[in-house]
């Protein structure tokens, strides 16, 4: 019996040593990659570097983590961020505007909004100190004439659809036309629609992140992007980052440029001033929750914005990124079904129209769904193909926006404050705001707790084979 005792007790000690290096890998259930790190933290030093072969504005490199595999380069390589600082996204204020710019960053809110889309913003989640200072801020600064722009009627309650029941022109609806703002006004900043210089793709990345099983879903698109050596732009939605933070940290970690899209995805014109605020800020705390930084590029979900969305984004520190139009460069990936002859037009019409040497231009692709992604490996293996064909059958060179644009992807600090702990993939870390109020994150299902279980049992299934060759032959 002894002899039992201490050959279990060998077997506890033995599976406890394991413990900690089964914590340090979980992220690689995330990332699809058996080899990927999570960054040491601990919440003593912020400083994180990355194995990366281009400069990305917002990283500071203090300490160093776990190399990630090597995969082949690309021959083409990317253009490098310029040296210098880049400017504000969002331009300065206009002459006469009431004090700085809102205060960052934003207070965590006592409650988060729900995570179902169909739900619009309402009741409580308004009252936040979050919302109401910030539209208090948006009223001292946006004329009364603009914010008085009337909503226009959402014709159904999840789709893109809207009545515009103002002048569509005079406002510069967008979904009119489309109409964008090319020059500044006392009110907004222009907006962003191509890259300025030739050869250049902002590519991005909407509606995410998504997390499936690692195959067709954010982690999967992100291994393909490092693979081509590819930095891009993801334009989260408030409510997916909320489910999956880890997949916003482990984007920005691999260099992309995070982005606001919204917390709902409704078209904004729909919305009320106060929602359209409580859009951006909820979307906005969780993106800080998850990176540390807060983004200084929005785009509005469907393209749907006139110049009341315009000024009040703004005001709330934000630079109106849409995409190029004129041609076109929506993939469509979300448009024509999604049947395997839809794929290979996408394909066909990205590589004769994409690819080219052309004016700088801004695509739209989704990380909403296994198909979508899909299709966004699919792009990203045929730039890899053409970039080592000799010669090299692709004269364009995607980055993200901000880089393509010169300007800023975060306002105030590029760089996550001292002490930022990243999320873990069991959810964000418990936190309190004004010191008193307890919030958590609602717990990530799914993966995570799908990866704990299959650990759980294999652990279970050794110590169940052990036992029996030990009553077997001993
Ligand atoms: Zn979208």
């Amino acid at each position: 019996m002894q002899r039992y005792c201490i050959l279990i007790l060998a077997l506890w000690v033995l599976l406890s040593a394991a413990q900690p290096s089964r914590n340090a890998t979980s992220s690689s259930t995330f990332g699809g990659s058996a080899t990927t790190t999570t960054p040491p933290n601990g919440g003593a030093s912020i400083g994180f570097a990355f194995q990366t072969t281009t400069t990305t504005p917002g990283f500071s490199a203090t300490t160093t983590t776990q190399p990630p595999p090597q995969t082949p380069q690309p021959t083409q390589a990317p253009v490098a961020f310029p040296a210098s600082s880049p400017p504000a996204a969002n331009g300065p204020l206009p002459a006469g505007a009431n004090g700085p710019r809102l205060k960052l960053p934003p207070p965590m809110p006592s409650a988060w909004p729900g995570v179902d889309n169909a739900v619009l913003l309402s009741g409580a989640v308004l009252a936040d100190p979050l919302v109401t200072d910030a539209l208090a801020y948006v009223k001292s600064v946006v004329p009364e004439s603009v914010l008085a722009i009337p909503p226009s009627t959402q014709i159904d309650p999840t789709g893109p659809a809207t009545i515009y029941n103002s002048d569509a022109v005079a406002n510069c609806y967008w979904p009119k036309g489309p109409c964008v703002r090319a020059n500044a006004t006392a009110y907004y900043s222009p907006d962003v629609y191509a890259c300025p210089q030739a050869n250049t793709w902002g590519i991005t990345y909407d509606d995410g992140p998504l997390y499936i099983n690692g195959t067709n879903d954010t982690p999967d698109l992100l291994n393909h992007l490092k693979q081509q050596n590819i930095k891009a732009t993801f334009f989260c939605v408030g409510s997916n980052s909320i489910k999956w933070p880890d997949q916003v940290y482990e984007a920005y970690k691999e260099g992309h440029e995070i982005a606001v899209h919204t917390w709902t995805h409704h078209p904004m014109t729909s919305l009320t001033n106060e929602q359209v605020v409580a859009e951006i800020k909820y979307t906005e705390a969780i993106i800080y929750k998850s990176i540390g930084l807060v983004p200084a590029l929005w785009r509005p979900p469907y393209g749907d914005i006139d110049d009341r969305i315009r000024a009040i984004t703004w005001a709330l520190g934000y630079r109106t990124a849409i995409w190029t139009t004129t041609p076109l460069r929506d993939t469509g990936d979300t448009a024509g079904g999604s049947s395997d002859a839809r794929e290979q037009e996408i394909l066909g019409n990205v590589t004769q129209q994409f690819f080219p040497a052309q004016p700088g231009f801004v695509s739209l692709q989704h990380d909403i769904s296994n198909y979508t992604t899909n299709v966004a490996i699919k792009i990203l293996d045929l730039i890899g193909q053409a970039r080592s064909s000799t010669p090299p059958t692709i004269g364009v060179t995607p980055m993200p926006v901000g880089q393509c644009m010169n300007i800023q992807s975060y306002q105030g600090s590029q760089t996550p404050p001292s002490g930022f702990v990243p999320p873990t993939p069991s959810g964000l870390p418990s936190g309190t705001r004004n010191g008193n109020t307890t919030f958590s994150a609602p717990k990530i299902s799914g993966a995570v707790g799908c990866g704990r279980v299959v650990v759980s049992i294999l652990l279970v299934g050794v110590v169940v084979v052990v036992l029996v060759v030990m009553v077997v032959f001993m």
